[in-house]
Formats: C-alpha cells, sequence, structure tokens
C-alpha cells in the first residue's frame, strides 16, 4: 500500500466547464491520484476494482470539485485587526501605518488557516511593502514561501514592485512638502525604509525564481504593483523582463476614480492603455480591480487577451466601487475572484467571497443579465488558475493535472432541508459555508479533514499570534501611528478635487 496513492470517492465530481462555460459534472465516478497528480477518473465500482490495495478517502455524500483559487490576497491578520480602519484606497494608505507588525510567518499562517478552511487551495500572494535591504526583504518573501510549504498549500508569490509616489499619486518631495517641517524627518525616515531599486527588486524576482524552481507548491510571478507607483523607467524595464522571461504579471489598475485621473493627468489617457504601450498588455498580464475601466479599456483588454481579477469585498470596504462584471463576461475575459486584504467578515472566507459577487450583480430589471453559479465557480477555478503560473496545471479535475481538489458535504449543506430540484451549483454557491468543507486536497495531500489540518496546529499558532500581539507597541510602531496621525489631513487635502 503506498500512503501516496488515493481513491477519492464522491456522490459528484464537477470536472471543470466545456468551451462554452458549461459545467461538465459526472455522477458514480471516483478519482485515482497518484503522488501529487490526477491519474484516472473513472466509474467507481471499474476504479474500486481496479485500485482495491489503494486506501478509499472521501464518501457518498460528498461533492468533489477543483480547489478554489483566491487570486489576489497581501496579508495574514487583517489591516483592521492590526489597527487601521476602512478608508477609501488612498486615504488607508496613510490609515496602514497604524498596523502593527506580526512576524511572517504566523501572518502567512493566519490568512492560510481562514483559506484553505474555506476551500481555497491556490493564492496570488502579492506582497507589498517589505521594507529593509535585499537580503531582508528575500528573507521575509522566504519565510512566507516556507509558511505556505508548511502548511501544504500552493501560492505563486510575488513582490509588488515600486519605485515612487509611495504615500500620494506624486512625488515623494512632494508628499514631503505637504507637512509643516518639523513633522518632515518622520516622513523621510519612512520613505527611506523602502531603497530597493527597480533592478534590486528584480533581482528578488530572480533569486526566489531560481529557489523555487523545482517546488510543484509555489511559483513566482510579476507585480508592476500600479501606474502611479512606477516610473516609465521602470514599466520598460518590467516589461523586458516579463517578455525575457514569459513570467505571468498581476498588476493594480484603475482601482478607484483617483487612479483613473491620475492616469489622466499623468499621461492624457487610460491607465490601461498607457501600460499597453510598454508591451505589458497580453495573455500574461491579469488586471487587479480595474473597476474604473472604460469600455474601450475592457475592448482593448480583450483584444490583448489579458485577465482581470475581480476583487469584490475590498472594492466595497475601500469604496472603490463595483466594477461592471457584465462587460469583462460580455467580451469572454476571464475573470478571477480575490478577496484581497479582507472579506465582509474580516477573514477570508472564498465561499463568502463567491457568494457576494455572485449576488452583488444583480442588477435590477426583468432582463438584466448577471454572473451564473456555473460563471462564479468558473472564475474562483479555472479562470484564477489562469491568472497564475499555474495556469493549466490546476483550475479542473483531470488527468495529469494535479491534485488540488475540494470535498463539500452535501448532508451538511442541505441540513436540515435542501430542495435538490434546485440546480446543485447554485446551492453551492448560495448555501456553502465552511461547516460543508469536509477535505481539501492540494498535491496529492489532505491538508485539511473536518475541521483539522494536518500539518500545522492552528490552536497553537493562533495562541502564538496573540501572544505576539498582546505585547505593549513597540516604539517604531508608536511612531507610524503618530506619523499616520499627522499626515492624514494633508492626504486628505490633496486629493480635494480628484473626484
Ligand atoms: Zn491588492
Amino acid at each position: 500500500m503506498n500512503d501516496s496513492q488515493k481513491l477519492i470517492i464522491a456522490k459528484k465530481i464537477l470536472l471543470g466547464f466545456d468551451g462554452l462555460g458549461r459545467a461538465e459534472i459526472v455522477e458514480g465516478q471516483a478519482i485515482f491520484v497518484k503522488n501529487n497528480k490526477i491519474n484516472e477518473i473513472g466509474p467507481t465500482s471499474v476504479l474500486r476494482q481496479k485500485y482495491k490495495e489503494i486506501p478509499e478517502i472521501g464518501g457518498e455524500n460528498l461533492f468533489a470539485m477543483p480547489g478554489l483559487v483566491n487570486a489576489h490576497h497581501h496579508l495574514g491578520v487583517t489591516p483592521f485587526q492590526l489597527g487601521a480602519q476602512d478608508h477609501p484606497l488612498e486615504l488607508w494608505f496613510a490609515e496602514r501605518l497604524k498596523m502593527r507588525n506580526v512576524p511572517p510567518t504566523l501572518d502567512t499562517l493566519y490568512s492560510a488557516f481562514e483559506m484553505i478552511s474555506s476551500g481555497v487551495t491556490t493564492v496570488q500572494h502579492l506582497q507589498s511593502r517589505a521594507p529593509g535591504n535585499l537580503a531582508s526583504v528575500l528573507d521575509q518573501s522566504n519565510k512566507i514561501i516556507a509558511a505556505y510549504k508548511k502548511i501544504g498549500m500552493r501560492a505563486s508569490y510575488s513582490f509588488a514592485l515600486r519605485d515612487q509616489n509611495r504615500m500620494i499619486y506624486d512625488s515623494d518631495e512632494n508628499c514631503l512638502a505637504l507637512l509643516p517641517p518639523k513633522h518632515r524627518p518622520a516622513l523621510k525616515k519612512y520613505f527611506e525604509s523602502f531603497s530597493l531599486s527597480i533592478s534590486e527588486q528584480l533581482e528578488i524576482f530572480n533569486i526566489l525564481t531560481e529557489q523555487h524552481a523545482k517546488n510543484n507548491l509555489i511559483e513566482i510571478q510579476l507585480a508592476p504593483s500600479n501606474l502611479h507607483w512606477l516610473s516609465d523607467k521602470a514599466l520598460e524595464t518590467i516589461s523586458k523582463v516579463a517578455i525575457d522571461t514569459g513570467a505571468k504579471i498581476h498588476m493594480h489598475l484603475l482601482e478607484t476614480p483617483y487612479q483613473a485621473e491620475y492616469a489622466r493627468r499623468r499621461t492624457g489617457q487610460s491607465a490601461l492603455k498607457y501600460i499597453d504601450k510598454f508591451g505589458l498588455l497580453g495573455p500574461q498580464l491579469t488586471i487587479g480591480h480595474g473597476v474604473w475601466m472604460t469600455e474601450d479599456d475592457v475592448d482593448l483588454l480583450a483584444e490583448r487577451g489579458g485577465c482581470l481579477c475581480h476583487n469584490c469585498s475590498s472594492n466595497l470596504r475601500l469604496k472603490s466601487g463595483k466594477a461592471d462584471l457584465s462587460s469583462f463576461l460580455s467580451k469572454n475575459i476571464p475573470i478571477a475572484l480575490g478577496i484581497d486584504e479582507a472579506g465582509i467578515n474580516d477573514d477570508r472566507d472564498m465561499l463568502q467571497e463567491m457568494r457576494l459577487a455572485y449576488t452583488l450583480h444583480r442588477r435590477p430589471g426583468h432582463s438584466s443579465l448577471n454572473p451564473s453559479a456555473a460563471e462564479i465557480l468558473r472564475m474562483a477555478t479555472e479562470h484564477g488558475a489562469a491568472s497564475t503560473p499555474f495556469s493549466g496545471k490546476i483550475g479542473r479535475l483531470e488527468k495529469g493535472l494535479f491534485a488540488d481538489i475540494l470535498l463539500l458535504d452535501l448532508h451538511s449543506l442541505a441540513f436540515p432541508y435542501q430542495d435538490f430540484d434546485i440546480p446543485l451549483l447554485d446551492i453551492i454557491v448560495r448555501r456553502a459555508k465552511r461547516k460543508s468543507v469536509d477535505m481539501v486536497i492540494i498535491d496529492g495531500n489532505v491538508v485539511f479533514n473536518k475541521g483539522k489540518f494536518t500539518r500545522v496546529d492552528e490552536d497553537t499558532l493562533l495562541e502564538e499570534i496573540s501572544k505576539v500581539l498582546s505585547r505593549a507597541k513597540t516604539p517604531e510602531e508608536v511612531e507610524l501611528r503618530e506619523l499616520s496621525e499627522i499626515i492624514m489631513p494633508a492626504v486628505k487635502n490633496f486629493y480635494s478635487g480628484w473626484y
């Protein structure tokens, strides 16, 4: 008997979606997993006979589907938990200075618990704002990556690239000039803590790519952070690296109306059209947010074959807007779903994020179009996968793909009653909660089973986080909290008249 082989039993299996977006669901079939891949899917009776010696997991009450992909994620313990209240994005950058520091290993595991327990098997981790020199940023990156490996989660990691405008949509010098002279040194010190040049930041991409090349769970991709954060020179350099390496790119763009206005002032055109000039737009690119893309922008993204990552709860919490999903859907643009920093319940519940996207885009009018349950599930699986370097290797259940499988308990989902004349996918998107997550398999390994993580003790880790954060604020944390209060009025004032 080989522990790395298993036969997964389920009542029904969602294999994925066909070219027209229709769900492919089979019944009475089982999944044979060998090592980290799906080796065969076929009639349960046939596979039971064929793989007699292989242990069976799962059960007749379960619904098997591809693991979910959270395609846009930054942090573990949420900014709100750490002292930063929700504000419109531009003000939130200043508010976030109040956030306390959490050691990267604990921080990463914290949100990994939340994601995996809601069915997420792959995360697109975008690390922003790591201060320090190259060695210390690399050390932090590797601690985050090691935490994902430890819990057994698949992660596409990127270090967000930026070389300017660290606090407002204007230069750091102009930002300093907004403050009374006595407060400038504190902000200057903060700016100076981010000292890496674009070439050093790209060196991090190169080093990590090499270090993790042999690990199935980890991929490294490029994340030019946003137009305002990057000079033309940086956009040019990043585009060259993307072309040379064929790396996937995830870029925040047009998240708020202020970003649309920034693009107009800097370039005289839309941010998307502008980055297209640098050769960044293409099938390798996913736009994070894209709330303020115009119809012309949507056409251009479709023409270039790019993806959108819809960050529904974040768009609402930071007052960014809604994004018109129907315009992207009508152009067949692949849409991934990302929880971003924190969902509606200030946690990383992917099932709830799917439900939010499913519900928010139901526009008035008897014949108005809205995303179907199948479209939402495709966003959270196949299209999320397509926005990462794991594209084509995950996101569906079929022979040869990595065995990333979510098993939902249909009994718990339906208890005390659910009429199954309603299509199953509608029931899953509308009603599946964490308690219905029976098992999560990643890379062929059971990492979560009936409420328990198999590789890391959740209770111990949570105690440790509680202990670390119960200590008094450090002098540095206090200093940055004060700085946040000092700069907030100036930041607010800077944007007056922009929208
Ligand atoms: Zn983001």
